[in-house]
């Protein structure tokens, strides 16, 4: 008998927990007729509501649903990071508490693993997402598959199912700063897609805002790219050439022409644009050394406060 973990993910979940259960328990005679046993456990990073005590009451119920709960909320890819630690499946699952990625989809998948290590899911759309964030998601990706030598697919979501090796490979990896997206890509390993529309949440909010998306992709574009950094030097070169080249034509103009004063709209200018750029180059710096900081402090990625 082999043996299925789904890791899930809640952040003030409480309506979601036991709607996720009824619809992830569907599963169950398929599992059983493919002599597969699950543990399903539930993260709760941190919830300020009642959802560690509706794990407990499913608990209760039910032996194979696992509580882990952090001492605060540390952020979604802290949880995925305690759930792959947890999990002692030979398949393990990530899966949204919100029913966004949907538990139907589960016999499709690992029908799929059987000749894959991984079989991951996209959706084809953003049904129901702000338009803003659409565009934004978009462009993210076009640009982080340019600057980065890690393949990231456009609508990926993180269910995902994956072997035993792939979480091993995963775990390998203890950075602090985690993007998960990125950190799939980066262990390589062959994966299926399996495609399907954009789900609506099934209850609560998400716990996602546009700006808490921005600074998540950020954290993207600096785990897995270092390609600002570069764009940050030729800048300089590019800077640095520019200015010779006007050093020679001001330094010609003033032995033909002589030295007439002008030309202060164009001083204040070009002061303010060349400034601007070594802020924006020191920020990039920053950007690096922030996380470099944060890595060489190894601080644990959670911590946990209860466990069940
Ligand atoms: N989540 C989490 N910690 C956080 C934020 C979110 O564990 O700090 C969980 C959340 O409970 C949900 C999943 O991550 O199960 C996806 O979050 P959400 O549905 O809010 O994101 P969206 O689907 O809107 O991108
Ligand atoms: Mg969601």
């Amino acid at each position: 008998m082999s043996l299925l973990s789904a890791i899930v993910p809640c952040y003030n979940e409480e309506e979601s927990v036991s709607i996720f259960y009824e619809e992830f328990i569907k599963n169950e005679a398929y599992l059983k007729s493919k002599d597969i046993d699950f543990e399903l456990i539930y993260i709760n990073d941190g919830s300020k509501d009642k959802t560690a005590a509706e794990v407990k009451k499913l608990h209760e119920r039910d032996e194979r649903v696992h509580l882990v709960s952090f001492s605060r909320n540390f952020g979604k890819e802290a949880a995925m990071f305690a759930g792959l630690e947890k999990a002692g499946g030979d398949y393990v699952v990530f899966m949204d508490a919100d029913l966004q990625d949907p538990p139907s989809l589960l016999p499709e998948m690992l029908e799929a693993l059987q000749d894959h290590d991984s079989v991951a899911t996209r959706r084809v759309d953003r049904k129901g997402e702000p338009p803003i964030r659409s565009f934004f998601a978009r462009r993210f990706y076009r640009m982080m598959n340019r600057i980065s030598q890690t393949e990231m697919m456009d609508g990926a979501r993180d269910y995902r199912l994956m072997k035993r090796q792939m979480v091993d490979a995963i775990l390998s990896m203890k950075e602090y700063n985690r993007f998960t997206k990125g950190i799939f890509g980066w262990v390589g390993f062959d994966t299926k897609w399996i495609e399907y529309e954009n789900v609506e949440r099934a209850a609560g909010e998400t716990k996602w805002s546009f700006w808490k998306l921005v600074l998540y992709s950020i954290d993207g574009i600096v785990a897995f790219s270092t390609m600002p950094l570069q764009i940050a030097s030729f800048a300089g070169i590019l800077f640095c050439i520019v200015a010779f080249a006007m050093m020679i034509f001001v330094i010609v103009r003033r032995l033909i022409f002589g030295d007439p004063v002008a030309g202060w709209a164009s001083m204040v200018c070009i002061m303010l644009m060349t400034s601007g750029i070594q802020f924006l180059c020191v920020g990039i710096l920053g950007q690096y050394l922030a996380r470099t900081y944060m890595e060489v402090k190894k601080r644990p990625i959670y911590i946990v406060k209860e466990e069940i």
